[in-house]
C-alpha cells in the first residue's frame, strides 16, 4: 500500500524503537522523567525559547496555548482555513469559552496585515471582546503546506506588540519550513510568544508535540495540561522516540519536499487535474478535479485504492497528497504512472458512455 493521506501515518524507525526500549523513565507528572526533561530542553533550545512542555498532541498543545494566553470571553484572531479553527473540534470555545474571530487565509497561508489590523478590536470599548491573541500556522496545512516566511511572521509580531496582544504559532510542521528555505528554525520562531510543533508527523515519532515559550508561560501551561488530563507518567518512552525525531529526522524532510515537487510535476500533465507545482514548497500537494472529472473525488479515490494507493479526499473536487518517510522515489514514479493510466481509461470510458447516449 502506498499511503499518501498524511505524514501522521509514518512508522517509527529502528533507532526510535531501540531508544524507546532502553529509555530511562520516571514520573513526569512529578517532573522526574529524565528523558522527557531532556526532550523538553532540546526542544526549547531548538526553537530558541526559555522552556518547553511535552504534550500528547498538537491539538492539546494549541489548546493549552490558547487557554494560557486568553480568559473566558477573550477573542483570538485565526485564519478561516486554520487547523485551530477548523480541525480541533472547537476546543477553545467548548473548554475555554474563547471566541475565535476568523479572517480569510490568503492562498499562501498568510493573513492579510490590513485584515489583521482591523480585526484587533479596541479593548476599551465595552461593545467589543478583548482581543488577546493572533494564531498563525506554519506550514499551512489546508493551503497546501505553504511556508510563512520569517519576514512575514516578524511583521505580524510587530503589529501584535504594537497593539498589546500575543502571537501564537501553530508550527505543527515548522521544521518543514526551516528545511525548505534552508534557514535556522529560530528565524521562524523568534518573534512569536509561543509555538507548538509536532513530533508525530514528518519526524516519525509515534506520539506527541512540544509547546514552547517563556518560563512563565510554560509554568502556566503545566497546570492547564494537568486540567486537560494531559499529564503522562512514564512518558519518557515516547520522549525517547521524539529525541531521535528531533536529532535525526529533520534533515531528511528535504527528500519529502523533493518528492512532493516531483509528484506535482508528474501529475500536472493530466489536463483534468488542477495542480500547480510552483506552489508546492514542502510535503503537501493539493489537487483539484476539473472538467469531466469535477466532483468525482470519491470515484478517483476508490480507483486508486484498487491499485493500492491511498489519498486524502477533502471534498468532492479536492484531494490532498502528502509525502513522508514511507514514500520513496519508486513510489512517486508508480503513483504518477497509475494516475495517468486511470485518467486515460476513465476518459475513454466516459467518451463511450457519452457517445452511446447519442
Ligand atoms: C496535525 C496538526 C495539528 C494537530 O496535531 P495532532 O497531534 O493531530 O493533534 C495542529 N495543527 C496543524 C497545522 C496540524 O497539521
Amino acid at each position: 500500500m502506498i499511503d499518501l493521506r498524511s505524514d501522521t501515518i509514518t512508522q517509527q524507525t529502528s533507532e526510535m524503537r531501540s531508544a524507546m526500549a532502553t529509555a530511562i523513565v520516571g514520573d513526569d507528572v512529578m517532573g522526574e522523567d529524565p528523558t522527557v526533561n531532556e526532550l523538553q530542553e532540546l526542544a526549547a533550545k531548538k526553537v530558541g525559547k526559555e522552556a518547553a512542555l511535552f504534550v500528547p498532541s498538537g491539538t492539546m498543545g494549541n489548546l493549552i496555548a490558547l487557554l494560557a494566553h486568553c480568559d473566558r470571553g477573550d477573542k483570538v484572531i485565526v485564519g478561516d482555513q486554520s487547523h485551530i479553527y477548523t480541525k480541533e473540534a472547537g476546543g477553545m470555545s467548548a473548554i475555554g469559552c474563547i471566541y475565535p474571530f476568523p479572517i480569510p487565509n490568503q492562498p499562501d497561508g498568510t493573513l492579510d496585515i490590513d485584515d489583521l489590523s482591523m480585526a484587533i478590536s479596541t479593548n476599551d470599548n465595552p461593545h467589543h471582546a478583548n482581543t488577546k491573541l493572533i494564531a498563525l500556522e506554519n506550514t499551512h496545512n489546508a493551503c497546501g503546506g505553504r511556508i510563512l516566511t520569517p519576514e512575514y511572521t516578524n511583521l505580524v509580531a510587530e503589529l501584535a506588540q504594537l497593539r498589546g496582544i500575543k502571537l501564537h504559532l501553530d508550527g505543527a510542521r515548522i521544521f518543514n519550513s526551516s528545511v525548505s528555505l534552508q534557514l535556522p528554525i529560530t528565524e521562524f520562531t523568534k518573534s512569536v510568544d509561543s509555538i507548538q510543533f509536532c513530533l508525530s508527523k514528518g519526524l516519525c515519532a509515534p506520539v506527541g508535540s512540544l509547546l514552547c515559550g517563556s518560563r512563565e508561560f510554560i509554568y502556566k501551561a503545566i497546570r492547564i495540561r494537568k486540567q486537560l488530563g494531559g499529564g503522562m507518567r512514564q512518558a519518557g518512552f515516547l520522549a525517547a522516540a521524539g529525541i531521535v525525531g528531533l536529532t535525526q529526522m529533520v534533515g531528511r524532510l528535504a527528500d519529502d519536499h523533493r518528492r512532493a515537487k516531483q509528484l506535482a510535476l508528474g501529475l500536472s500533465g493530466i489536463s483534468q487535474l488542477l495542480v500547480d507545482p510552483s506552489v508546492v514548497q514542502t510535503n503537501i500537494i493539493n489537487l483539484y478535479l476539473k472538467g469531466k472529472f469535477a466532483a468525482k473525488a470519491d470515484k478517483l479515490s476508490s480507483l486508486l485504492l484498487d491499485r493500492e494507493i491511498e489519498v486524502d479526499v477533502k471534498s468532492q473536487s479536492d484531494l490532498r497528497l502528502v509525502t513522508h518517510y514511507g514514500i520513496d522515489d519508486q513510489a512517486v514514479d508508480h503513483v504518477i504512472a497509475v494516475f495517468h493510466e486511470i485518467f486515460s481509461n476513465l476518459s475513454l470510458e466516459m467518451d463511450k458512455t457519452a457517445q452511446s447516449k447519442h
